[in-house]
């Protein structure tokens, strides 16, 4: 199989998670090895439009086969907030620790600290769409562990496990994660399309 893929994203981790899940099977081109720097933005109320409007950008670009993801952490008690504004839930500056600094104080009072992580992938493909989504279920804690990963990875605890994501290897966060489910099945299709 050798399919060449642009994948819209400037974020490194994502980057290397997904080239993990992806193996040798595709050549994943990310826009900087593409030439290609700008800060999509992410002006949507959901994960899908979002995605959609990151892949579409780069494809009118490059007129070449992409995909991006957008992902958002949904805590039942405070209404699946943060949600699509995840990256943005402290401010513009996107800092990944006045982030966890707010969810951890808007969760102080909440007995219900279930949550997910859920990815949706938009693939253009030969001029068309399409999506697919992965969630992982789990629980926020009331106190950081761990410094691998990125974002709220600190805080949470998938389902099935008692380290938080910051605490495994890629290879262990990839057994739970959203973002392999949403990759497994953008392969199971490439594979059928193929
Ligand atoms: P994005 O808009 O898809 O880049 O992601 C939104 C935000 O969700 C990121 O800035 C992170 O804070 C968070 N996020 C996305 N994926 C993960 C993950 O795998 N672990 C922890 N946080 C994540």
């Amino acid at each position: 199989m050798n399919i060449t893929l642009i994948f819209a994203t400037n974020n490194q981790h994502k980057v290397d998670e997904i080239r993990k899940v992806l193996n040798n099977n595709f050549n994943i081109i990310t826009l900087k090895e593409a030439g290609i720097n700008i800060d999509i933005p992410e002006p949507y109320n959901t994960l899908q439009e979002n995605a959609s409007t990151k892949s579409s950008s780069i494809h009118q670009l490059t007129q070449k086969n992409c995909f991006s993801e957008d992902t958002g952490l949904e805590v039942e008690s405070l209404n699946g907030e943060p949600g699509v504004k995840s990256a943005r839930y402290a401010g513009e500056t996107k800092n990944f620790q006045a982030n966890i600094d707010k969810l951890l104080l808007n969760l102080k009072e909440k007995e219900n600290k279930t949550a997910q992580f859920r990815t949706v992938i938009s693939l253009i493909l030969n001029n068309k769409e399409y999506f697919f989504e992965g969630i992982c279920k789990g629980k926020i804690i009331t106190e950081q562990k761990g410094i691998s990963g990125f974002g709220y990875d600190p805080v949470f605890i998938p389902d099935g496990s008692n380290k938080t994501f910051a605490e495994m290897t890629m290879d262990e966060k990839n057994i739970f994660s959203h973002r392999r489910k949403a990759t497994d099945k953008l392969i199971e299709f490439l594979k059928n399309y193929i």
